[in-house]
Order: C-alpha cells, then sequence, then structure tokens
C-alpha cells in the first residue's frame, strides 16, 4: 500500500464515524468488514484504532485474526456469514459474538461448543426480513419461537441483524427489525451496509457492519 492509500482508509472511516454521529445519538458501532482485505488493508485500519471486525467465513477469519490477539487484546470479532454446525467449535473458539443465528440445529450446536470450549458467547439472530428463499435467517413470524428455544437453551440472545433485498428500498426492513426488537424487548441492532449504514443508524441501528465503503471496492 501507498501512503496515499494509507491516508484513505484512515479518511474514509473518519469520514463514515462522522456521517454515523450526524445521524444518530449515541451513533452505532462500527463493524468493519475485512473480509477478502489485503494484509495491508488490516494494518491500516489496525493503525487508526478500530478494533470491531466482522468476517464471513470461520477459515479467512483465523487465518487472519487468529494470531493478532496477543498484539490487540481489545478485538472484538464478530461472525457476519452463515455458519455450518460443524464449524461452531472452531466459531466460538476465535469470535466474540455470532450475529447470523438462523435454526435451532445452530442453537444446539453452539450451546455444545460454548461447553466444549468453556467460552459463552453472546448471540444475534438474523432475520430475513424480505422473506427471501434464498436467504440466510428465519422469518419475522418465527423469530419468536427461535428466541425463545435459544434462551431455553442457556444462549444469551442479545438482538437480531438484518441484510435487506439488494433490489428493494433498506427503510422498511430496518424499521422492521427495530419494532420487532422493541417487541421482544431486545437492544442490539446490526443493521447498515456500506450503501445504506446512515439509514440504519436513523432507523436505530446499534451496529454497521461496513466494508466497501472503507476499503474500495472488494477484489
Ligand atoms: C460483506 C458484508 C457486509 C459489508 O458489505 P459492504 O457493502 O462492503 O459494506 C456487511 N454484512 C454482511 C453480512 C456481509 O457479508
Amino acid at each position: 500500500m501507498t501512503d496515499t492509500d494509507t491516508l484513505s482508509i484512515a479518511k474514509r472511516r473518519e469520514a463514515v464515524l462522522a456521517e454515523l454521529s450526524d445521524a444518530a445519538t449515541p451513533p452505532p458501532v462500527l463493524v468493519a468488514v475485512t473480509k477478502t482485505q489485503p494484509e495491508a488493508a488490516i494494518a491500516d485500519i489496525l493503525a487508526t484504532g478500530q478494533r470491531v471486525f466482522g468476517e464471513n467465513r470461520v477459515q479467512e477469519a483465523e487465518a487472519r485474526w487468529a494470531g493478532c490477539r496477543g498484539a490487540y487484546p481489545d478485538l472484538e470479532l464478530h461472525l457476519i456469514g452463515p455458519l455450518q454446525t460443524n464449524k461452531a467449535e472452531d466459531a466460538v473458539r476465535l469470535f466474540d459474538v455470532i450475529e447470523t443465528v438462523d435454526r435451532p440445529k445452530l442453537v444446539d450446536a453452539l450451546v455444545k461448543a460454548m461447553a466444549k470450549v468453556g467460552r459463552a458467547l453472546p448471540v444475534l439472530i438474523q432475520v430475513n426480513t424480505g422473506e427471501e428463499p434464498q436467504k440466510a435467517g428465519v422469518v419475522p413470524s418465527d423469530v419468536q419461537e427461535l428466541l425463545q428455544y435459544a434462551r431455553s437453551r442457556g444462549l444469551e440472545v442479545q438482538g437480531l441483524m438484518c441484510i435487506p433485498p439488494v433490489d428493494e428500498p433498506a427503510g422498511p426492513h430496518f424499521a422492521l427489525l427495530a419494532d420487532l426488537a422493541k417487541s421482544l424487548g431486545l437492544s442490539v441492532l446490526s443493521m447498515g451496509m456500506s450503501s445504506d449504514y446512515v439509514t440504519a443508524a436513523r432507523f436505530g441501528s446499534t451496529h454497521v457492519r461496513v466494508g466497501s465503503a472503507l476499503f474500495g471496492a472488494r477484489i
């Protein structure tokens, strides 16, 4: 990376943080999505003081972050991609928050993995607000049942996460997620990506997951 690139990651982060502060008080936490980014970009964003990161694949995240805890004890890693039950144990060892719980089998796998590893992680339930057949997440009408099940198994469910359909305005999906969380007494709302983090902040997002607006387009 050249100095200009370094400057631009720091500058882009400043700009995103400023927009978030203008949109909501308190502003949502910026989760920097580092999937597929080169080492140099990671080094640059760590140098800005950014410590909260999102990754969507367990193995890629392990390769990148497993060795970083010593140097950065305040790292906070969020799993934001779909999780297969056979990767639950690896995920529990590496991550601090699992944002993508969407089925009872995954609840069971996480409960077992947390007991085995000796580490209890907070989780979010991923909601398929657009009820898209190909998309991960539980449909809105099934969230309460999954929440009750997860709690009955001892999982700490802090909130909800969504990825709105790409071809629709995001606002109504954020409003739906916010209403759902409120009705269930959940405080964490992971919503908003590069194209819509300001909208998400206005709808009460507590965590925005931003990749390309910080790093440029993914390669
Ligand atoms: C990749 C990804 C993001 C970040 O996307 P950008 O549009 O680059 O900000 C956010 N959330 C999830 C679940 C992702 O997979």
